[in-house]
């Protein structure tokens, strides 16, 4: 154990931690002294003053974390709220939405449905996804929904809207980002931008759908408020009847959700740089030369429990990009894979 030197977390405490599975079978190289009691340092304030360096570095490479959001709801809401932090203007909380000229069925309705099927496919891929509301039955203004987003740390926001048009004749899909002037960075704005074209593309590609093109817009209180990356989907016109009938149809959601899993999945992999989280079985070990912070998996998130071990060999159950799942004195927890260290396979 080395905990002084380059140590920089106070109050370290040892405790007697767990003892390591024995029963090697066998393994070659593993010296039996390793794997007796391991040192456990407990961090006495782990998030007070911000998370240990270690800790925090893993905070980039985290798993990917989608805030869907299902436009409108049962009831508009009228009330007023600022349309952004740096705005005077106000406009309603949450406006009804448009309605299908054939289906007569209401956007906030079209939207939950597409949006539930979207969940499906990104779970199915290995994201974690956030709804900012799975009934219609409540009352969430577009503010809130940014801060559902913002809260959650999201790696994208992705709203679901359809569009209306005074013409009967209009139909197609756009998707729209935060202009340059309301975004909180460049950073933001060239992510919406990209994660815009790419979702665009993939659900037309999908579904065979008129594009209408990415717009940049500063007038949307769901954009201004936001400050991770995002963009909101105008799937097709509610009033064409033709494009009503068609949002409506089985096969025509399931195209459209799958088409923009595709382009959130482009996104995330091609531009943010990070993978969907499909852990899989593992068998093997970790020679662990340096300290390693645990990680809890809650919700769909990795959730540092402000402790870390030190330097042994620990049998590793589970494999997802560079987090690996080892046995601990607490039963489970994930690792991130620190530099240097020598992975173990069974054979
Ligand atoms: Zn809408």
């Amino acid at each position: 154990m080395n905990n002084n030197g380059e140590q920089t977390i106070h109050d370290v405490r040892y405790v007697r931690a767990w003892q390591a599975d024995t029963k090697r079978k066998g393994r070659r190289g593993l010296r039996p002294a390793m794997l007796g009691w391991a040192a456990l340092a407990l961090l006495a304030s782990p998030f007070a003053g911000g998370a240990p360096a270690a800790a925090a570095d893993s905070a980039s490479s985290m798993p990917p974390v989608i805030c869907l959001d299902p436009g409108h709801q049962l009831k508009g809401n009228n009330a007023l709220e600022p349309t952004g932090p740096n705005s005077r203007a106000m406009k309603p909380k949450v406006s009804s939405g448009t309605q299908g000229t054939a289906t007569g069925k209401a956007e906030y309705v079209l939207t939950l449905e597409v949006s539930k099927r979207i969940q499906t496919e990104l779970e199915a891929m290995g994201y974690t996804v956030v709804m900012t509301r799975e009934t219609h039955d409540v009352d969430i203004s577009n503010k809130e929904r940014a801060e559902v987003a913002n809260n959650t740390g999201a790696d994208l926001f992705l709203r679901i809207h359809a569009d209306g048009d005074a013409s009967s004749k209009t139909q197609g899909a756009s998707v729209l980002y935060p202009a340059k002037a309301v975004s909180v960075s460049p950073e933001q704005y060239g992510q919406s931008e990209a994660a815009a074209r790419l979702v665009l593309d993939e659900l037309v590609a999908a579904t065979g759908a008129k594009s209408r093109g990415t717009v940049p817009r500063s007038d949307l209180s769901g954009f201004n408020w936001s400050t991770v990356p995002n963009v909101l989907v105008e799937m097709g016109f509610m009033t064409n009847a033709e494009e009503d009938r068609l949002l409506s149809t089985d096969e025509y959601q399931s195209k459209m959700a799958k088409g923009i899993a595709e382009g959130v999945n482009r996104y995330i992999t091609e531009v943010a740089g990070k993978s969907p989280w499909l852990p899989q079985p593992y068998v093997g070990w970790l020679d662990l030369t340096d300290n390693a912070y645990l990680f809890d998996r809650t919700d769909g998130r990795l959730v540092p429990i402000g402790a870390y071990l030190g330097p042994q060999t620990v049998t590793v159950r589970e494999k997802a990009d560079d987090w690996y799942r080892i046995d601990t004195w607490l039963g489970s927890n994930w690792i991130q894979l620190p530099q240097g260290q020598t992975l173990l396979a069974a054979s």
